[in-house]
């Protein structure tokens, strides 16, 4: 039998890292990364034969589960017919009509290949449409490796950006500006002495890239109000919030309207999607109709359509979010319990279908420099104890945790189960 190790060093001769994507590495948890044979419902299947009950869910896009039959046969039904024309087809209008009937806020949508390329062409959208070259993010934020938004803060909020990644020029990295997560009074601050510099505030409506930051009270309400008084575009990147935190993704659970949203992971139902979208007058400026430049190869590749139709129509009946929430809430709470019973400090938080599990002495985190805070090695301990008992958690305690409908009673047991025995064996 061939092994993870194995693969894994022989991986590493020939790709960087021996990984496609970074987070993938588990880098710093002492042990290689598991080489996935295959997937079905809520379960990961190894190489070695191991069964992992998977909370990552190919990062968010599984949301049904894995080989969901729907989506397989969907993709099924087209495949004979050619794999992509680069010409129009009707299953992309199909698809632009759904996400425009899902998302009230989205008058007209572009089909991209990846989340990355849905914000970096919302964020040139948003220059051209303002004629601003000014973008404001968050920091503990991700939106994909663009470079004006692998950016972080510099000396003080009022300075300009530097590059968080060598080969993003400071000149570009210096037109992003980095402000604090949830902090309401720091956005006013900065608004008030440059918002009609500002092209956009791009904002991940629920932070999942620092494990688990819902946004506080008012948060949201507040950049749509600076946005409005600055004529700044606001927007929401919902690549992973989308139809997840609730169907309308974090705008239909928190309230509030952006000018362009970013989609990505569910709307491609595991095939390489992305889409951004938003206010027909913005969208307007996009090539052919506008000035602003953006094109795909394989943009809406009928394939990928196929699938994120067919995933959409299913989180689409009555009561999904409802069940997912209620799942999200039965393993957070019943972890939050097993935790406190053996003296663990161990929090959660949670948005509908996604979940943060936090090591930590406070009763909640707020933002980057609180989640940083958080204890490393008891989650790097919690994280290798769980999956010697066939569970697989996000290998990062910055990342969040993603909920799927295949999850069954037993498999949220068995992983409550599995958590008590590993809980008993940390070492704080
Ligand atoms: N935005 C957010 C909020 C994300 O979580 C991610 C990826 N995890 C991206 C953008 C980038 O998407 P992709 O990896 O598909 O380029």
């Amino acid at each position: 039998m061939t092994t993870s190790e194995q693969l894994f060093t022989q991986a590493q001769r020939h790709i960087p890292g021996g990984v496609n994507s970074p987070v993938r590495a588990f880098k710093g948890l002492s042990r290689a990364p598991l080489f996935i044979e295959r997937a079905q419902y809520a379960y990961l299947f190894d190489v070695e034969g191991k069964r992992y009950i998977d909370y990552v869910g190919s990062w968010g896009p599984m949301i049904t589960g894995h080989a969901d039959p729907d989506v397989l046969d969907a993709v099924r039904r087209r495949l004979d017919d050619g794999l992509s024309f680069g010409t129009p087809t009707a299953i992309e209008t199909d698809m632009a009509d759904l996400i425009c009937d899902i998302i009230p806020s989205i008058d007209m949508v572009r089909m991209v290949n990846s989340g990355t390329e849905a914000t970096m062409s919302a964020v040139r959208l948003a220059r051209g449409y303002t004629g601003r070259d000014r973008i404001v993010k968050f920091e503990g934020n991700y939106h994909g490796h663009v470079d004006s938004l692998l950016v972080k803060a510099g000396s003080g909020a009022l300075t300009h950006g530097e590059p968080s990644s060598p080969g993003v020029p400071a000149s570009l990295a210096e037109h992003t500006i980095t402000l604090d997560y949830n902090d309401i009074e720091g956005v006013k601050r900065y608004f008030d002495v440059e918002g009609d510099r500002v092209a956009a505030i791009i904002v991940e409506p629920v932070a999942g890239n620092m494990n688990c930051i819902p946004p506080v009270p008012g948060f949201l309400e507040a950049l749509r109000e600076v946005c409005d008084q600055h004529g700044s575009v606001l927007i929401f990147d919902e690549v992973m919030t989308g139809f997840r935190v609730a169907l309308g993704g974090a705008q239909a659970h928190y309230q509030v309207t952006p000018d362009l949203t970013c989609l990505g992971k569910i709307v491609g139902g595991g095939m390489p999607v992305g889409a951004f979208g938003g206010k027909r007058k913005i969208m307007e400026y996009i090539s052919p109709l506008g000035p602003v430049y953006q094109a795909g190869t394989l943009a809406g590749n009928p394939l990928a359509m196929a699938a994120g139709i067919a995933l959409l129509k299913k989180v689409r009946a009555p009561g999904f979010h409802d069940a997912l929430t209620q799942r999200v809430d039965t393993l957070c709470d019943g972890l939050e319990a097993r935790a406190k019973a053996q003296g663990i400090n161990m929090i959660t938080q949670r948005a509908g279908g996604m979940f943060g599990l936090f090591f930590t002495d406070a009763e909640q985190v707020q933002n980057f420099t609180e989640a940083t805070g958080c204890n490393t090695e008891a989650f790097r301990q919690f994280f290798l104890g769980m999956l010697e008992e066939g569970v697989y958690l996000a290998p990062s305690n910055y990342e969040a945790g993603f909920m799927s409908s295949a999850h069954s009673e037993d498999d949220l047991q068995a992983t409550l189960d599995a958590a008590e025995r590993v809980f008993a064996t940390l070492t704080l």
